[in-house]
């Protein structure tokens, strides 16, 4: 039978689905050639799997994180292997990829933040909402101590679902989330925190906000925290020259939703019917009142982020629409008080070395998951999925459907179906396999192993990776919290992948953080990686 071999870039849900799809689809398809069998790799920068499922999906939000229990699945198929704290760009190559692989696909999401590009921006206390995040995912690249919230007062910028994502984690009770996965030094610096006031700042109007209903109404059901939409700001009249606000919140089921809320909202209602203040249960006792409050702005921009030494506010200038749909700003200002600013206005993918580029839309350019080449034609074995082929948007589920087309594109690109007139894709022979001249798939992928055994690259394979889940479940047991708490911090990480012990065969003990991104480099690693391949239950042959 002949041996597919895929690597997959980034192990988040666009490349699991990913490496799912193509083990399933292969498997499937019927021909004189079929079934062909895919050994898929999965490398990722990180030395921890899930991507945002991981790093992304907040604490409390238990339902979403569950998705990585399917995740694993994927990670578990006998087809798959997982090499963690591999770097592709600094301690691997796309053409080293590219002579070990039959195809590549990339997906390695989107890890920048926007820039808002107002004056400010990089003053102490103004954060991209992804950093925040970061910090309270447990992400390696940003510190434990990252984040000290003495602010009183945050204004978050923004009303997308990261927005409402960080101001739930500010405003709610820490105690809430105790049983949760945060990580012990976030869960103190949530207990410790002085924030009272939250500011969730949208520059287009209520219709046009880009939360969704169920996660808007969760803000609402916070204990101790009461919800503040100005009144005048919530009617999708207010502002918009178009009347399409109006519009869109009578014929869009989400925005119709959202109405819903922010209307009871303004009028001084609690999403649960209660009024404003009652049975806000605090730590205090119900009788205290709220003890935080969250408000939420309309038609508001910022023009600048104020302060000398470190923030102090946020200059908002009101906007509207004018009649013929032109967005624009009326010079009418106002100043926020806030000590700490959160930027959430959407994430931007990072070119990845050698592989094609669209600045402008911060994608990978591709035809239906297939790479194209400066000239528009697919290039030879190169794919992408995820949010890196269509920008930031969806739910982690449209990744499932995202991946099952880029999967369809690099199968049909291996069966070589010739095009039809109308669709120039695919193209016969676009993929690189077969390939009669280069050697078998395997040998070429062990050449690739070797050489990353010699630059002293170890990757963290499955089976290492279970050594942090343990790691994290001793640690909840011994702070008494939940199923698991996430280690905090690169060091940690890699300190529970291999911890050191008395080895006399000298394997597995050495670890060095200089990299600085999750990858174990150790000098006398030559043997173990491809030892590591075998741990978990694949042969690379
Ligand atoms: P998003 O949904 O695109 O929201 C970005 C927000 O930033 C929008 O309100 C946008 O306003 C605003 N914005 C952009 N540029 C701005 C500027 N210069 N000044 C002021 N505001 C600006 O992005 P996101 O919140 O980062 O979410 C990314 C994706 O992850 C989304 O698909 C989201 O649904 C998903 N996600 C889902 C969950 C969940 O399901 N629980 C949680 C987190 C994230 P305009 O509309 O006016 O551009």
């Amino acid at each position: 039978m002949k041996v597919l071999e895929v690597a997959v870039i980034g192990s988040g849900p666009a490349g699991l689905y990913t490496a799912e799809a193509l083990v399933k689809h292969a498997a499937a398809l019927e021909g004189p050639d079929w079934p062909v069998r895919v050994r898929v790799d999965v490398y990722d920068r990180l030395p921890t799997p899930y991507g945002l499922v991981r790093y992304g999906v907040a604490p409390d939000h238990k339902s979403i994180k569950s998705i990585a229990e399917y995740l694993r699945r994927v990670l578990e198929s006998p087809d798959v292997r997982f090499l963690g704290g591999v770097h592709l760009g600094e301690d691997v190559t796309r053409d080293d990829l590219l002579s070990a692989y039959d195809a590549v696909v990339y997906a390695t999401g989107a890890m920048r933040d926007r820039r808002l590009g107002i004056p400010g921006e990089d003053l102490p206390g103004s954060y991209a909402a992804t950093d925040f995040v970061n910090w309270y995912c447990g992400h390696p690249d940003v510190g434990p101590g990252t984040f000290i919230l003495d602010a009183e007062s945050v204004a978050v910028i923004g009303v997308g679902n990261v927005a409402v994502d960080v101001a739930r984690i500010l405003a709610r009770d820490p105690a809430d989330l105790h049983s949760t996965d945060v990580p012990q030094p976030v869960l103190e610096a949530l207990q410790a925190s002085k924030v009272r006031e939250v500011h969730m700042i949208g520059r287009r109007g209520p219709a046009h906000a880009k939360f969704t209903t169920k996660e808007l109404r969760e803000l609402g059901e916070l204990p101790g925290v009461e919800v503040i939409v100005p009144a005048a700001e919530a009617d999708p009249d207010a502002f918009d020259g178009t009347g399409q606000g109006a519009s869109l919140a009578e014929s869009d089921r989400r925005v119709r939703g959202n109405m819903v809320v922010i209307r009871k909202w303004a009028a001084g209602e609690r999403a649960d019917g209660a009024a404003a203040g009652e049975g806000a249960e605090t730590a205090g006792g119900p009788q205290d009142g709220p003890q935080r409050t969250l408000t939420i702005r309309f038609w508001l921009r910022p023009v600048e982020i104020t302060g000398t030494d470190r923030v102090t506010g946020v200059v908002l200038e009101r906007t509207r629409l004018d009649g013929s749909g032109a967005f624009q700003g009326t010079g009418e200002l106002e100043t926020l008080d806030a000590q700490l600013v959160l930027r959430s206005v959407g994430y931007q993918s990072v070119p990845l070395d050698g592989v094609p580029f669209d600045e402008r839309n911060a994608v990978v350019p591709n035809a239906a998951g297939r790479v194209l080449g400066p000239d528009g034609r697919p290039l030879p074995g190169e794919y992408v999925a995820g949010w890196l082929k269509r920008g930031p948007t969806g739910v982690i589920g449209t990744n499932k459907s995202d991946a099952a087309e880029t999967v369809r594109s690099l199968l049909a690109d291996l069966a070589g179906v010739p095009a039809g007139a109308d669709a120039p894709l695919p193209r016969p022979g676009v993929l690189r396999y077969p390939d009669a001249t280069a050697p078998p798939a395997g040998s070429r992928v062990e050449a690739l192993e070797q050489a990353l055994a010699r630059r002293g690259i170890r990757p963290v394979t499955y089976d290492v990776w279970l050594r942090v889940e343990e790691a994290e479940a001793e640690l909840a047991r011994s702070l008494g919290r939940g199923e698991r708490v996430k280690l905090h911090g690169r060091a940690a990480l890699l300190a529970a992948c291999w911890p050191v012990r008395d080895d006399s065969a000298g394997h597995g003990t050495a670890r060095d953080d200089s990299a600085g991104h999750g990858t174990a480099r150790d000098d006398s690693a030559g043997d173990d990686i491809v030892s590591g391949a075998s741990v978990s239950g694949d042969s690379v042959g």
